[in-house]
Order: C-alpha cells, then structure tokens, then sequence
C-alpha cells in the first residue's frame, strides 16, 4: 500500500486495537476486512470504510481481505465485483490473496445452520412475512412466539433439509433463530437467518435455493477468517448482539470484536446505492460513472486523485456520531493534491477573437510557459503566439463596472508569457450588437510578458490562445448534483430526487486549448490557468478530440470556510 499522506490522526478504533495488541489478544494479530455487497458502485463513503480497515490493517501489520458479501443472488451483478476490484486497486490498496466470497462458505454456514439446530437454538417456521412482522410486536411490546418455535429438533432438521432441496415454495417457510421475542432489541425476536430462493446466484449457480441472510452470514464469515475487528456503521450497532449471539451459540473458535462509527454523509449529494442506483436508472446522470456521481468511479473521471480521497478520509476521521462533511472539504483535497502535481496549461472556454493589428500577419514566435510553478523540475514549454488569438469573453467589458480590472477599450492589459496588448476597437454583428472580435496593439518591449522599460504597470493577466495553433475542443463544466445541501432528509423529508439541480452539467463545445493539448492522453489532468483543473475524458475522448471534464474550480472555498472559523475562534 502507498505511503500515508498525512500523519495518521489517533481515533478511539485505534485506540481499542492497540490495547488489543498491547493486551497480546488474538497473539497480537490485526485482520480486518472490507465487505461490499456487489448490488452496485463503490462511491466515497466506501472509499472511507476501505481507508479505515486497509490502513489500519497496513498501520498495525496486520492483513485486509477484500470479501464480497454475495448472500443475495437476486440484485448482485458480476460487472458490480469487477467495478468493486477495480476501485479498490486504483485508491492504492492490495488484498494479496485474501480475496473471499460470502458464497464460498455457504457450505459451511449451512452445517452451522443444522448445528444450531440439533441445539435448540434455531427452528423451521411456516409463517409467512406478514405473519412474521405481525409476531414481531414493537419497540414498545413485546411479540408473540411462533406456533412453530417448539419443533423438534429432528422436525427441524428434515425440514431444512427439505428446504434445501427445493420442496417447498419461496416465502412459504424460513429457519428462525430461536432468541427471545420479548428482547428489547427487535434484532432478537427470532430473525430470520435462512430463507427460500428460488433464484441462479453468479458463483453458486443453481445449486442452492436457500440462502443466509446478511446477519448470520456476516459474522459466520469474518468468524471463518479469523477476521479480529469486524468494523462497520452505526447502524449495525443494534445488530451486535445478534453477530455475538451467533457466535457464542455455535462456541466459535474465532470470535471476531464488532466496532461501528459513523458513516460518511456529504452535503449536496446522496450516499446510497439504491438512490444513486435511481439517478442512474431515470436517466439523471449518464452511469455510474458520471463525473458528478460520488462514486469512486464518478470521481476518478472527474480528475480526483487517489491521494487526494486518501487524504479526505484521513482527514474527516472516524467518530461515533453522525455527520454531514461539507464538499468544499474534498474538493480542497483534490485542489491541494493537483496543485502539486497537475501541468499548467492555457486554455479558453468562452473565446473571443483578437486581432493584434500592429504584429506581422504571417508570424509565429514561440514563447516559453511554466509547466508548474509548485515544481521546478516540471521545467517550461514552447507555446505558440500569432497575430490572432482568443481569449476569454469574460475578459473583456465594453463599459468595464468598477474593480473590473481586466481588458476595456483603451486599456492595457497582460497576456501570460506573451506581450502587453492595448485594446484599440470593438467590431460588432451590424444587426445583433453582438461583440465579434477585438482590434489590439501590442507592445514588442514588452515579450514574455516583462514589464517595459519605462516602467508601466497593468492590473491583468489574462490567458490566450493562437487562434492559428488552437485545437478546438468540448469541454464539460460541473456543478453540485443537488440543490440543496442536504437533499436526503430521511423518511418524512421531502423526496430527494425534487432536489435535483437541473444545471448540473453544462457542455461548451467551441473552445480552444494549446496545441500540446491536441492529443492529450485519456485521463490525464492538467490546470488550465484561472480556470480550474481538468481531465480528459476517459468515456468520450477520441484521438485528436479529446474533452476536458472540469475536476474542480481553483477557488478554495474551504479554505475560506477554515479562516473565517479561526477568526470566529479569537
Ligand atoms: P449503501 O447504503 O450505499 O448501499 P451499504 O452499507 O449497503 O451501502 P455495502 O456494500 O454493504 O454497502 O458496504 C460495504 C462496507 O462499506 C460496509 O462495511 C459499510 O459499513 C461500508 N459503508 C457503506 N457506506 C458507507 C459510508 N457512507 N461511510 C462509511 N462506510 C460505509
Ligand atoms: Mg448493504
């Protein structure tokens, strides 16, 4: 695994494995897992739960597996196992040969299933799932035994077995573990750990058509890897005294210890598989992988980094309380990760056409640029300047409101690396009054971009392009996924697909970046100055053509968000 970018943060999961350690439990070994349903796309909040449980295994050398909880073969897809490898790779972390499926044990969980019977804790019952939920009673009373609790066990065990074999219908009987149905803890009213299936399951095929619910396959599971600390949500804090009744009935050897914090939640998006699932589905973005999809996949075509996502989950921490992380602090963490490593370039987005009339119609200098300012080894680059460039539309005012800085008529401004240009005429449509293009006149004392010799000063830099050595490309801007900074209020709440920004996306199909840029490799990230940061496109790039997906703008809203915190502090 990569190295950390940040000193690890001491967290109160650290703190009980090093007691464990120091304690000499489980002879001081650390294994830890991570264990996606493959029903989906890994998205940021897996990406925290794979940091926690990688880096800790990697902290304390000790070992990760990667264990895909397959236990439901009706919403799992093998594209979804394959997506889920991948994502895990590229955040930098390895699994080595601990690479398990749920479906491997159902052998074993279905021995563990007729041991628990032969000792009277579970038994075959014929309610249906209305029935079920009814028995169950509420928080505040108590439910009711089955009719079918005191089977016997030889009852219980032909019956299974039956069910294994496929002699009786879906949702017609199910095997209950036999707790307690007046528990405080609903979980304990006699769950539900085996039911009926009469579906094909992507590793097991048709051989089986019951399978293990989540719950007694979990534990079973991180039992059967000698898993040590078993870390998960909060919401599987209820669930706990189930995992650890499991085990203690059937006297497992390895008795792994659950530990939940909180999970990931980020403002101005949604976290969940199923809903995320739905923006794909109604067509809202184009895939998972849509660049404004919280998904790893969304986010790497987006231009994030793995450093970059490492360094947030290291940064938001683990707690045990749940909370919602502003964006702005991801999007700082890749502004600071690309700022190191991202080559600058100049493109124009909105372009508007220049002539600079007093330089020679058929010139070309080539001028030299800074590849990275934050890195000197990146060295500089030859770009092209001509008689006809583009520059930013925003760049120019025709009645320029106060502290608008830039280009104006009659104003002099800085093209980067380039010359001082003056701004001498507008020529506009005759019948829109549309702005066409701009007359300039350039001051050759002034190459590179170097102040003259008598000393004038101009208050703006702008970027160009030779219009001549341009390549003409798309280029994609990104906003927030939702309006709203937290679209998913739970039940009750507004539905969160009302949320949904409808200018999330706006495609500019005419701009024109250095011709370096002409071939730029899929994938690859580059800063285009005062713009932004931006990807090529890995779906939609062409030889030739490629699109820039903007990653992210280069205003550090967090930053500005921490300041005001710290004067707020004083
Ligand atoms: P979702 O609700 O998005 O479908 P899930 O919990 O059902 O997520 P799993 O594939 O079961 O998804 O999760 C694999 C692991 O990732 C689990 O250990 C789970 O606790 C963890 N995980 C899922 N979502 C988050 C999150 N938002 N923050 C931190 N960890 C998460
Ligand atoms: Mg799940």
């Amino acid at each position: 695994m990569k190295s950390r970018d940040t000193a690890p943060a001491s967290n109160f999961i650290r703190s009980i494995i090093e007691a464990d350690i120091k304690a000499n439990r489980n002879d001081g070994k650390v294994v830890t897992r991570f264990p996606p349903e493959p029903n989906g796309y890994l998205h940021i909040g897996h990406a925290k739960s794979i940091c926690l449980n990688f880096g800790l295994a990697a902290e304390y050398g000790g070992t990760c597996h990667l264990r895909f909880d397959d236990t439901n073969p009706i919403k799992e897809e093998v594209e979804y196992i394959e997506s889920i490898k991948h994502d895990v790779s590229w955040l930098g972390f390895d699994w080595g040969r601990h690479l398990y499926y749920a479906s491997d044990y159902f052998g074993q969980l279905y021995e563990c299933a007729r041991e628990l019977i032969r000792r009277g804790r579970a038994f075959v019952c014929d309610l249906s799932g209305e029935e079920i939920r009814e028995y169950r009673g509420t928080l505040t009373e108590p439910g009711k035994d089955s009719p079918y609790r005191n089977r016997t066990v030889e009852e219980n065990l032909d019956l299974f077995r039956r069910m294994k074999e496929g002699e009786f219908e879906e949702g017609s009987r199910v095997l209950r573990a036999r707790i307690d149905m007046a528990s405080g803890n609903l979980n304990m009213r006699d769950p539900v750990i085996y039911r009926i299936l009469k579906a094909y399951h992507h590793r097991t095929g048709d051989k089986w058509c019951i399978y293990p619910m989540y719950d007694f396959a979990h534990c079973l599971s991180d039992s059967i890897e000698g898993i040590t600390h078993s870390i998960c949500t909060l919401e599987f804090e209820d669930h706990r005294p189930l995992y650890d009744w499991i085990l203690d009935a059937l006297d497992a050897e390895n008795h792994p210890q659950q530990i939940e914090f909180a999970r990931l939640n980020l403002t101005y998006t949604v976290m969940s598989k199923r809903k995320l699932m739905q923006l794909v589905d109604g067509g809202y973005v184009s895939g998972w992988d849509d660049p404004r999809m919280p998904t790893v996949s969304g986010l790497r075509r987006r231009g994030y980094t793995p450093a970059s996502i490492r360094n947030f989950c290291e940064k938001i921490g683990v707690a045990k309380r749940d909370s919602v992380v502003d964006i702005a602090l991801l999007e700082h963490c890749v502004r600071d990760d690309l700022n190191r490593r991202a080559p600058r370039a100049m493109g124009v987005l909105r372009p508007l056409r220049v002539v600079i009339e007093n330089y020679p119609v058929d010139r070309t200098e080539e001028l030299d640029a800074v590849n990275n300012p934050e890195d000197a080894s990146a060295g500089t680059r030859k770009i092209p300047f001509s008689r006809v460039i583009y520059i930013e539309r925003d760049d120019f005012r025709e009645a320029p409101p106060k502290k608008f800085f830039r280009l104006a008529p009659g104003r002099e401004v800085r093209l980067r690396y380039a010359y001082f240009v003056k701004c001498t005429g507008v020529v506009k449509d005759e019948n829109t009054g549309e702005i066409k293009e701009l007359r300039c006149t350039y001051d050759p004392e002034t190459r590179g971009g170097e102040s003259p010799p008598d000393g004038r000063k101009v208050k703006a830099t702008l970027h160009w392009v030779s219009a001549e050595h341009a390549a003409r490309v798309e280029v994609r801007l990104y906003d927030r996924l939702f309006s709203e900074p937290v679209p998913d209020r739970g039940k009750g709440g507004p539905d969160f697909m009302s949320f949904i920004n409808p200018d999330s996306l706006e495609v500019l199909p005419e701009c024109y970046v250095e011709p370096g840029l002409a071939d730029a490799e899929p994938g690859s990230i580059c800063q285009f100055e005062r713009l932004g940061y931006f990807c090529v496109d890995t779906r939609d790039s062409k030889p030739g053509a490629p699109v820039f997906n903007r990653t992210v703008t280069l205003r550090d809203t967090w930053a500005r968000i921490e300041k005001s915190r710290k004067k707020g502090k004083k």
